[in-house]
């Protein structure tokens, strides 16, 4: 059999990534602190992991913020140091581009290949492996890493060198946020004048306000079955985590000296919404927030 990958990281996103390899009949290992996470992908044949060994060749990471990704790969007790020298390790967290490109230098210092490959296309995207991958790192480490990413996606961009991919993974989703907003501002606006949700949705896919978050993430509860919008906002992408990303973006927008207004705004929006207790649904629930400020009638 071959060399097991090992995956780090099964949440919603980690989780069907890691399906997708065992799909392909790759030998996996997998750690996750949640144990039912874990428990899910032993159940599909996956094997834990315990400690690193001279067998392990890559490894792959899907964690949820710059904390989580810094405690696995740095410092004394981290992996870096800890892997035989020529070990491929992907990163697809989405963190700063500053800590991806330290990983990147760190990695260097032992011998390792290290690409930070975030990823778009949500967790339909994940359970379909259509993802796409925003790779930052040297082009001959792309290459060696496509193999395995052609598993979870369809596109695998080399966005440029070290931490390229965490910063088109930040303007990705800053965009997002605000096409999400954008969408739900509509959408409220045209019910709230009696047009159908879903009738509208599919006039504003025909016409010039198409995005995705229309087509294939509908804000609104009852217009995608499939939608998280539709699941009372539950599974996909946290609220807190589009809140950590629009942080990141205005981070790296303040330390340019680049101005994003609308990000800015998304920014603040989404920090009310979380602090008002949606941290854990989906970002699409910020419809709620737009439609509670709806002044009384
Ligand atoms: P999640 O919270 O569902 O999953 C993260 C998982 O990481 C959890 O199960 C957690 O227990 C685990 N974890 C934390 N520390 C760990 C460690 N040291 N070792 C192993 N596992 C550890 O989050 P998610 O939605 O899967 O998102 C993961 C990453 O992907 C985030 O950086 C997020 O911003 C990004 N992302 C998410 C989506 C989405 O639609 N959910 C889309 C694109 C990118």
């Amino acid at each position: 059999m071959d060399a097991p990958i090992v995956f780090f990281g099964l949440g919603q996103m980690g989780g069907r990534m890691a399906q997708r390899l065992l799909n392909a009949g790759l030998n996996l290992e997998v750690y996750d602190p949640a144990p039912a996470c874990l428990q899910a992908l032993l159940d599909q044949g996956a094997q834990p992991f315990t400690q690193v060994g001279e067998h392990h060749h890559i490894i792959i990471s899907m964690l949820p913020h710059d904390q989580a990704v810094h405690d696995l790969y740095m410092g004394a007790t981290g992996l870096l140091q800890q892997l035989a020298a020529g070990t491929l390790v992907i990163d697809c967290s989405t963190i700063s581009p500053e800590l991806s490109r330290q990983l990147h230098l760190e990695a260097k210092n032992f011998g390792l290949d290290f690409l930070d490959a975030p990823v778009s296309g949500g967790v339909t995207g994940a359970a379909a492996g259509t993802l796409s991958f925003l790779c930052g790192g040297s082009a001959s480490v792309v290459t060696l890493a496509q193999p395995v990413l052609s598993h979870m996606g369809q596109n695998i961009m080399h966005a440029g060198p070290a931490g390229a991919g965490s910063v088109a993974k930040l303007c990705n989703n800053m965009l997002l946020a605000i096409h999400m907003l954008g969408t739900c501002e509509a959408l409220n606006l045209g019910v709230s004048q009696g047009l159908d949700p879903a009738l509208l949705s599919t006039i504003m896919q025909k016409s010039s306000g198409r995005n995705w978050s229309l087509e294939v993430y509908n804000p609104w509860p009852g217009v995608m079955p499939q939608a998280p919008a539709s699941q009372n906002y539950r599974g996909g992408f946290q609220s807190q985590l589009m809140l950590k990303d629009l942080t990141l973006a205005h981070q790296s927008a303040k330390a340019m000296q680049v101005s994003t207004p609308l990000g800015s705004l998304a920014q603040q929006l989404y920090a009310q919404h979380v602090s008002e207790g949606h941290e854990h649904e989906d970002f699409s629930g910020i419809l709620q927030l737009i439609r509670s400020m709806d002044p009384l009638p």
